[in-house]
């Protein structure tokens, strides 16, 4: 049986490999540090964590505390070691970052079927079955070999993103739908200022604290030119905005009757912050032209104070750093097979997914998916109503025009088929449904699950 290659040993690979192996496949897992190292990583172990030692939360009724206990539930080895070296965290599932990346590396190295490979992969293997999981930093030379299968336009070597907000935090007494000058379906959330809520927000957002760019960012920083973070736009003087992404111009809210008629007296908005949908079914919002560097906490604390979003709930927050991935609405099927090859599967940071968590879960569907592959057995892709299920399928049917990458939140999955209002209660139900699905997805499957460690807050 010819070995599958998975080129990358961080979240995704090992993940990956470790299924692949399970699975009784034969695996060479290619890391190229330390003889090369990326400009994040520090150590030669496989999976490191480039930054936090943290998971997210890990309560079962938030969207991270859900996919460790999906991953768990599946067998995944990243989320066994994780709660194997679990360190006191205040709520959040966080590890002793080197004895963890030490197990792994340990694990893998044990594990019959499994070859570690050091050394840089410069160009993708033209046969056989590969998993690409080389991560944001993937290194030049694959990037170059990657483009030329993906094309160009294909692939992103930063992230400008825009905060995303869940569609019912949002107060649509307030906000209106519609696109400017009336052109095709009123596709836009608009958010309409007056002078005073504008200068306000304006100072607020020239005085708000950024991020500090790491070094190696530094020098990525001079692409973002044609795309200016917010705040840098609104230091440039107060009227910037309001001939950028603000104009209030062609905007009309129907509800107060047309502004072009004279006799109607309402008054025209001073400014307006406009929010594209997201995702199929309505449920997440971007903020339009809302790149950002500031500080998470800072950018909550001053986006609220747009009219409509005073109770929004952020799913991803804006961010400007370096980060490689493709276009995987383009190239991918939720199975994470590419579609120019069925014998190229991908996962992690790279497939446009984000964190650790949801690098180590694309791990294992891609190893799933690649050894059933070579096993001859259809491929798998997880019922939508799971969080995993959920981010495969909005990385592979989001728009490609504008994709950005994701990270795992209760946004993406199917609504209820009742309204909650009450967040927790709501995302319980999301929780309880997701479990049950998997469960009986898994009995389908023959797939047999693990015991549950449900965290519940
Ligand atoms: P990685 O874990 O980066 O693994 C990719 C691996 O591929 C690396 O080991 C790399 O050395 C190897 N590789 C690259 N090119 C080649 C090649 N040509 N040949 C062989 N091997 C290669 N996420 C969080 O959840 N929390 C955080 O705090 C966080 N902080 C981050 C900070 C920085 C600076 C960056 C860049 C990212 C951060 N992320 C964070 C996102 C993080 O990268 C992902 O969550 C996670 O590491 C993605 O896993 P991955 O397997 O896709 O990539």
């Amino acid at each position: 049986q010819h070995p599958i290659h998975v080129i990358g040993g961080g979240l995704a690979g090992t993940e990956a490999a470790w299924q692949i192996a399970q699975a009784g496949c034969p695996v060479i897992l290619h890391e190229m540090r330390p003889l090369r190292q990326s400009p994040a990583h520090h150590s030669e172990q496989l999976a490191e964590l480039v930054c936090s030692n943290s998971f997210g939360a890990q309560s079962s009724d938030r969207a991270s505390g859900l996919l460790h206990e999906e991953l768990r539930q599946l067998g995944s080895i990243v989320i066994a070691k994780a709660d194997q070296h679990a360190v006191p965290a205040g709520g959040a599932l966080a590890v002793d970052r080197a004895v963890f990346s030490q197990d792994l590396t340990a694990t893998l190295a044990q594990h019959p079927l499994i070859e570690l490979s050091r050394g840089e992969v410069t160009h993708i293997p033209p046969q056989g079955i590969v998993v690409l999981t080389t991560g944001p930093l993937t290194s030049p030379a694959l990037s170059e070999d990657l483009q030329r299968l993906t094309g160009l336009e294909y692939m992103s070597f930063f992230d400008a993103a825009s905060p995303i907000v869940v569609g019912e935090s949002i107060d649509l007494d307030t906000a209106f739908k519609a696109s400017r000058y009336d052109k095709g379906e009123a596709a836009y959330l608009n958010c309409p200022m007056n002078r005073e809520q504008y200068l306000q927000f304006w100072r607020s957002l020239c005085e708000a604290e950024q991020a500090p760019l790491k070094d190696f960012e530094q020098e990525t920083a001079k692409f973002f030119e044609g795309c200016l973070p917010i705040e840098e736009m609104a230091r440039r003087g107060e009227e910037t905005m309001r001939y950028g992404p603000l104009k209030p111009v062609g905007l009309f809210d129907a509800r107060l009757g047309d502004f072009r008629d004279p006799a109607n007296k309402v008054k025209k908005p001073y400014a307006v912050v406009q929010l594209r949908q997201e995702d199929k079914a309505g449920q997440l919002w971007n903020m339009v032209g809302f790149q950002t560097n500031l500080r998470w906490g800072e950018q909550k604390r001053v986006f609220r104070l747009i009219p409509g979003l005073a109770t929004a709930e952020f799913v991803r927050m804006g961010v400007m750093h370096r980060n490689t991935f493709i276009n995987a609405p383009e190239l991918l099927n939720a199975a994470l097979q590419f579609k120019p090859r069925s014998t190229l599967l991908a996962a992690g940071q790279l497939v446009g997914t984000e964190g650790y968590t949801a690098a180590a879960s694309g791990g294992w569907l891609a190893g799933t998916n690649a050894a059933r592959l070579a096993q001859g057995q259809p491929l798998l892709a997880l019922p939508v109503t799971t969080m995993m299920g959920a981010l495969f399928d909005f990385i592979s049917s989001a728009s490609p025009k504008h994709f950005q990458p994701m990270p795992p939140n209760f946004g993406i999955l199917p609504a209820l088929p009742q309204r909650i209002k009450n967040k927790q209660e709501r995302y319980g139900r999301y929780r309880d449904r997701a479990l049950s699905d998997l469960a009986t997805w898994a009995r389908t499957h023959h797939i047999r699950l693990q015991p549950s460690k449900l965290v519940v807050s």
